[in-house]
């Protein structure tokens, strides 16, 4: 049977999102495979962990927006040892909720089609053109990725992977946001920017559709297959997430990304041959 590392995230307020995580989760998530919980929390009790011994609390201080998230790498590498028992790797954002049964042939990788790692298109940008991606668009940052280039924007609250392909992805993506913090730099959204450079620059991974974060409200006819639970029937999201710390783009970098916004458009417009996404 294949072992699974769900790494989940929830101080402060996210605890509240953990139970319907957890009920979902066992309901649905991967159930030919063995299934541990690896919750990062500064609670001092977590729903079902008595009952459970499949879910592994791991004290986690809480930190200001948006460094909770920014720093999940190096959250998660804290348990490096624990996770290399385990045959895959994945991370779900607090607010996940599973609506339907989730096999191992609809989530995890396919060696033999060279996949080691999966990512998730994000549901409100598959349909459009690269240009119009918030990835990072400041050259000094690591997960700066230039206007027009770019095949898929991922969401950052589920990926996952092989092992050994996911703790790489983990050891990449720590440094570079160290290496970033050290010259006093956050990219535009925190760890997805980095998440997307590294699709961007590791192109052969898998690529669920956006059924695999379905937000309140999306219209379409796709299914749900991950429910991302508003966070707003929760807590009050607004009162921490207020004025963060963020990166200017000095005004000559934004005219330079404006112009290349532009031709990038101009470009993809108008030469046919050009691979374009299709609208799913
Ligand atoms: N998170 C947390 N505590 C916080 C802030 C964030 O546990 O105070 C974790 C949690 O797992 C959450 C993830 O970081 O799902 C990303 O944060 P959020 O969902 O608010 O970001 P969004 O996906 O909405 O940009």
């Amino acid at each position: 049977m294949k072992k699974v590392a769900a790494l989940y995230i929830c101080t402060g307020k996210y605890e509240r999102l953990w139970p319907g995580f957890l009920e979902s989760a066992e309901k649905y998530l991967l159930k030919s495979c063995e299934v541990h919980y690896f919750v990062f929390t500064d609670v001092p009790h977590l729903a079902g962990e008595d009952e459970n011994p499949r879910i592994h609390r791991i004290y986690q201080e809480p930190m200001p927006w948006p460094y909770t998230t920014l720093l999940r790498f190096e959250i998660f590498l804290k348990i490096e040892a624990q996770l290399k028992e385990f045959d895959y790797i994945y991370f779900f954002n607090a607010n996940c909720e599973f609506k339907v049964p989730v096999t191992e042939e609809m989530l995890l990788p396919r060696p033999e089609k060279h996949e080691h790692m999966v990512f998730v298109l994000h549901p409100a940008f598959y349909w459009r053109p690269n240009y119009e991606f918030t990835y990072d668009r400041n050259p000094r940052c690591k997960a700066y990725i230039p206007m027009g280039m770019g095949r898929d924007y991922v969401c950052g609250g589920i990926n996952g992977g092989e092992r050994d392909a996911y703790l790489k992805f983990c050891h990449t993506l720590q440094k570079r946001i160290q290496q970033d913090r050290d010259r006093g730099i956050i990219a535009l959204w925190h760890d997805e920017s980095h998440i997307n450079w590294y699709a961007f620059t590791h192109p052969h991974y898998r690529l669920l559709d956006a059924s695999y974060c379905f937000f309140p409200g999306w219209k379409t006819v796709k299914p749900c297959i991950i429910y991302i639970r508003p966070k707003e029937n929760y807590f009050d999201v607004d009162t921490f997430k207020k004025d963060p710390p963020k990166t200017q783009l000095p005004p000559r970098v934004e005219k330079y990304n404006e112009f290349m916004f532009k031709v990038s458009r101009k470009i993809q417009r108008h030469i046919p041959w050009l691979p374009r996404r299709k609208r799913e």
